[in-house]
């Protein structure tokens, strides 16, 4: 798997790259379009290179950072874990959501993939409180019961259980303080949040409207095509 940069001016993977796509969602090849210079290696003999990529699917630029392991006289080896300097978006079926929510949940989630995690936190809280606001006073229960069975059901610990709930409906002054792996925790509790209660519910109640619907009609027809029948 690993990649060269050979003397010659030969790019070389042992094998394409192929990922996820933060533009279009693909999973496509990085094809290779800006790649340093052996000789710029070999002078400056630096411990990461920046490259340049397209996605083959949607030909955005994806920017990646590589660590070098050797330089030799023929060729550059460069290490084969290809860290992604643009972190991908978090996607969310946002036309679901009522727009003053749909706004703050946006930001919340550009939060996350910016890597602030205590700005993600409390735009969490704000986010969950706008949305609690629009509906019944029972809601905030209904919500925490909800978020207690997601963490229950993932089998997260109770330390960070107990943080995510903070975060989400504490009462008393600022969230808690959270690092990487609690966000990490936190932003698909957030997402399945939303989703349940606004993209899932809405899916459903169109379902079944759909169904009773055609369910009255399939009662009707055959009775009046039977009374037809027999007049
Ligand atoms: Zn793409």
């Amino acid at each position: 798997m690993a990649i060269y940069v050979n003397k010659n001016g030969g790019f070389e993977q042992a094998e394409p790259v192929a990922r996820e796509c933060p533009h279009c969602g693909a999973h496509a090849q990085l094809l290779p379009v800006a790649v340093p210079s052996f000789a710029e290696l070999a002078r400056t003999q630096p411990k990461n290179v920046g490259l340049v990529f397209r996605c083959a699917a949607c030909g955005e630029p994806r920017f990646v950072r590589a660590a070098v392991r050797s330089i030799g006289a023929e060729r550059v080896e460069l290490a084969p874990h290809l860290v992604e300097i643009e972190r991908a978006r978090e996607r969310f079926q946002f036309a679901y959501l009522p727009a003053s929510v749909e706004q703050l949940l946006r930001e919340t989630l550009d939060c996350y993939t910016a890597g602030t995690h205590n700005a993600f936190a409390s735009m969490c809280r704000r986010t969950v409180r706008a949305a609690l606001t629009l509906i019944d006073e029972d809601a905030a229960r209904r919500w925490r019961d909800t978020v207690a069975d997601v963490l229950r059901l993932a089998e997260i610990d109770a330390g960070t259980t107990d943080t995510i709930v903070e975060v989400l409906f504490g009462d008393h002054g600022e969230p808690p303080t959270i690092g990487p792996d609690q966000s990490a925790v936190l932003i698909e509790v957030v997402k399945d949040l939303f989703y349940q209660r606004y993209v899932r519910t809405t899916k459903l109640r169109a379902a079944l409207k759909m169904r009773r619907f055609f369910a009255s009609e399939s009662n009707v027809t055959p009775i009046d095509r039977g009374r037809r029948e027999l007049a």
